[in-house]
């Protein structure tokens, strides 16, 4: 038997695109996404979906309502799926034991239990989410524990490596397909059958079969060294403005080394999104419960100098203005956590909001993809401010750049948008107080070009101002 009906239990970033994509390549399976957010499934079965991704909206037309379904009957689509997705949330603990560390399993463990409670026959369930090693242990035991006559279960590993932005290539081309599963005789059919999946679009060579713990394992390492190399490449960033080094001169000496290679060497304000931080603290977490308290440390540094990035790049705003920032006017470019995503999780403009907020600054913010309700609720949050009333007299949001900077003393580049490349950035100078500062925390314009207009430039990795 081979795969006819797939279920994925969580329609968030990874579970829609995902399941879009085996849908608009598998059109002989049919595949129901499901979640228990109503307004979440509304969205993907409107025309504004929840999400942006480049892409998507046209790949979601093509095969919604044909063999693509969103749904909120979770019961159902788990009765009739020979293959269940678990895509839910795995955030960091902010409670009890672990807090601040260990992934938060509880949405991971509730799938698992209405999977158990309501399966029937015949299923291969898939851990998709991000994943302490071991945890498809913990979903084998629930599974096993609660498990009916007539119904057996295999659980594989298959972490998703996407990248938000360019989820959609990275679906149709990844890198590498990964598949954990026991080494029994059942564990390696269920293999064959997820593979049989991706092999409808992606060669076989790059599909890669392990065991479920070193497919757990990767995940984490996988997202570590990238976290790692951001913030090798940050800490060398500070020695640059420190020296008068240039952190992209540095960064392509260094990446022209074909063992090091030049990807991911961009030095910036510090990464976001949903995922390094949080793995890596998962990954350390992991170190600390195996008693491998250095492995954790080493780890913990690359949390550590995103931080301090972070903290550095909102001192050097300030110092830069006079050493205070109240009731100024500070426009923000950008508010998502990197370009061609609307998802603002951990992004660092959050974190530079704080910080310039907490001194009485007066932001007016402009993003093309996050809405203002969006922006209200993360400044507004209890672990980043005390007196949400106040950080909501100081704020204000605009549609174009433009009106975001006029009469500001200084822009910040807090996400690398395409279009922040292309302003008038003469007429955003004119339009601006004396001496008008441009902070670039994406080191992405062309300093010269912006010295000759005017600005007081400050960039990452280099001293600029005059
Ligand atoms: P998300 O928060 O966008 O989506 C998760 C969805 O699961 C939510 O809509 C939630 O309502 C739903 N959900 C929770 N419990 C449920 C249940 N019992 N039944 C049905 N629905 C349920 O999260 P995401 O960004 O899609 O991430 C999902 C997982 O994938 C995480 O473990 C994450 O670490 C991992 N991951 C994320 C990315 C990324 O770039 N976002 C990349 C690779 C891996």
């Amino acid at each position: 038997m081979m795969i006819k009906k797939i279920c994925c239990l969580g329609a968030g970033y990874v579970g829609g695109p995902t399941c879009t994509v085996i849908a608009l390549k598998c059109p002989d399976i049919q595949v129901v996404v499901v979640d228990k957010s109503e307004t979440r499934i509304q969205q993907w079965n409107s025309a504004i979906l929840p999400i942006y991704e480049p892409g998507l909206d046209e790949a979601v037309k093509k095969s919604r309502g044909r063999n693509l379904f969103f749904s909120t009957d979770v019961d159902s689509a788990i009765k009739e799926a020979d293959l269940i997705f678990i895509s839910v949330n795995t955030p960091t603990k902010t409670y009890g034991f672990g807090k601040g560390r260990a992934a938060d399993l509880r949405y991971v463990e509730a799938a698992a239990r209405r999977i158990a409670e309501v399966a029937v026959g015949k299923k291969i369930v898939v851990e998709k989410s991000t994943v302490p090693v071991k945890a498809a242990e913990s979903i084998n035991k629930i599974l096993r524990a609660n498990m009916r006559p007539n119904v057996s279960f295999q659980v594989l590993s298959n972490p998703e490596f996407l990248a938000e932005g360019s989820a959609v290539n990275d679906l149709l081309n990844p890198d590498r397909i990964l598949i954990g599963g026991d080494q029994t005789s059942e564990g390696k059919e269920a293999i064959e059958k997820l593979c049989w999946v991706y092999k409808h679009w992606i060669p076989e060579k790059k599909i890669i079969t392990m065991n479920t713990w070193s497919s757990e394992l990767s995940k984490l390492a996988a997202n570590a060294f990238l976290a790692q190399r951001i913030s090798s490449i940050n800490a060398i960033s500070a020695v640059c403005e420190a020296t008068g080094a240039c952190v992209s001169e540095v960064a392509h000496a260094v990446g022209t080394d074909s063992r090091i290679g030049p990807k991911f060497l961009q030095a910036s304000v510090g990464f976001g999104g949903s995922c390094f931080q949080k793995d890596v603290l998962n990954l350390v977490y992991l170190c600390e419960c195996l008693n491998l308290p250095e492995v954790a440390n080493y780890w913990y540094q690359v949390i550590e100098m995103n931080q301090f990035q972070r903290t550095r790049f909102v001192r050097r705003i300030t110092e830069k203005l006079f050493n205070t920032v109240t009731d100024k006017k500070i426009a923000i470019f950008g508010f998502a956590f990197k370009k061609d995503t609307g998802d603002t999780r951990e992004s660092a403009a959050i974190y530079v909001c704080k910080h310039l907020l907490e001194e009485g600054a007066h932001l007016s913010i402009y993003d093309p993809k996050v809405n203002a309700q969006q922006i209200i609720h993360d400044l507004t949050r209890p672990d980043i401010t005390e007196e949400p009333e106040k950080v909501l007299q100081l704020l204000s949001f605009h549609q174009t750049p433009y009106s975001a900077s006029e009469g500001a003393h200084a822009v910040v580049i807090c996400t690398e948008w395409d279009e922040f490349l292309h302003l008038d950035y003469k007429k955003i100078y004119n339009s601006m107080l004396k001496p008008a500062f441009l902070f670039d925390g994406r080191k992405m314009l062309n300093v010269e070009e912006l010295l000759a207009i005017g600005f007081q430039v400050e960039t990452i990795g280099r001293k600029t101002t005059r």
